[in-house]
């Protein structure tokens, strides 16, 4: 479904001529229908490899395929199409304030140009689907953090994309609000087929829900491969410092 090859990105730092290797030589293959997990300390390089596959960045060299496409060489308007097939949700929900819930949800589809009457036919099961059929006409300020990031998981799911990108999602929560979070990723997983790529810190919420892994370090992917194979094989130093206590 997405695969990394030899991928660095480096930054200009400021207005030093120094750079920042963010990534550096990524080789990584995402599963079509995996639920796939990377791992890694703060500034280990995970949101930029996320924002690598919707083309928020663009290598410095190498090559992003999602899809079977090479996201650097699409143009603005193909990229657009590939990015309406790839939902995202963050750890602070990014929710508009002034929209209720199911407007939410529909933005990404107004967007989009869809008519009022097949807005309403997507979103009302897709709030069903996450459980706030309730909380249709309720405002951000109104809903707790799990109900928002629900909402933030609808409103993903809109343009029925084929993955699902997730930067940190659950971090912002509790552990059981988590807990509930990481049951409604599987479900559409396992439900909907969506193949899911998530970056956290927590060895926990890999544990929970991967079935893939890969750990990041440095810019460097450390180790990758089954989430059990890696959690039990022979692991790498920043492995076993990320897995503490867990193993
Ligand atoms: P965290 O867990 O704290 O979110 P991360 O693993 O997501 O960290 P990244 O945000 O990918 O880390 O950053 C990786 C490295 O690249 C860091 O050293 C960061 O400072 C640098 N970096 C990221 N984006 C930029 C940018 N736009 N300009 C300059 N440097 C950047
Ligand atoms: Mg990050």
């Amino acid at each position: 479904m997405v695969a990394f090859e030899d991928v660095s990105k480096r930054f200009a730092a400021g207005r030093t001529s120094a750079e920042v290797t963010a990534l550096d030589g990524v080789g990584l293959t995402v599963p079509r229908g995996s639920v796939t997990g990377i791992i890694g300390r703060s500034g280990a390089g995970k949101s930029t490899l996320i924002r690598l596959v919707n083309g928020l960045e663009k290598p410095s060299s190498g090559r992003v395929v999602v899809d079977g496409v090479n996201i650097a060489e699409l143009d603005e308007k193909k990229l657009r199409d590939v990015r309406r097939s790839i939902g995202m949700i963050f750890q602070h929900f990014n929710l508009l304030s002034s929209r209720t819930a199911f407007d939410n949800i529909a933005l990404p589809l107004e967007i989009a140009g869809i008519d009022r009457q097949t807005i309403e036919k997507r979103v009302t099961p897709l709030l069903d689907l996450v459980g706030l059929s309730d909380k249709r006409n309720r405002y951000p300020s109104e809903l707790s953090g799990g109900q928002k990031q629900r909402i933030g998981i609808a409103r993903a799911l809109a343009t029925e994309p084929k993955l699902l990108l997730s930067d940190e999602a659950t971090s912002a929560l509790d552990p059981e609000t988590t807990r509930s979070i990481l049951a409604l990723l599987k479900t559409i997983n396992k439900e909907l087929g969506l193949t899911v790529l998530l970056i956290t810190h927590e060895m926990e919420v890999i544990k929970t829900i991967a079935d893939h892994v890969a750990v990041i370090d440095g810019g460097c992917i450390v180790e990758q491969g089954p989430t059990f194979d890696v959690f039990t094989g022979h692991t790498h130093a920043t492995t076993r410092s990320l897995l503490g206590g867990l193993a």
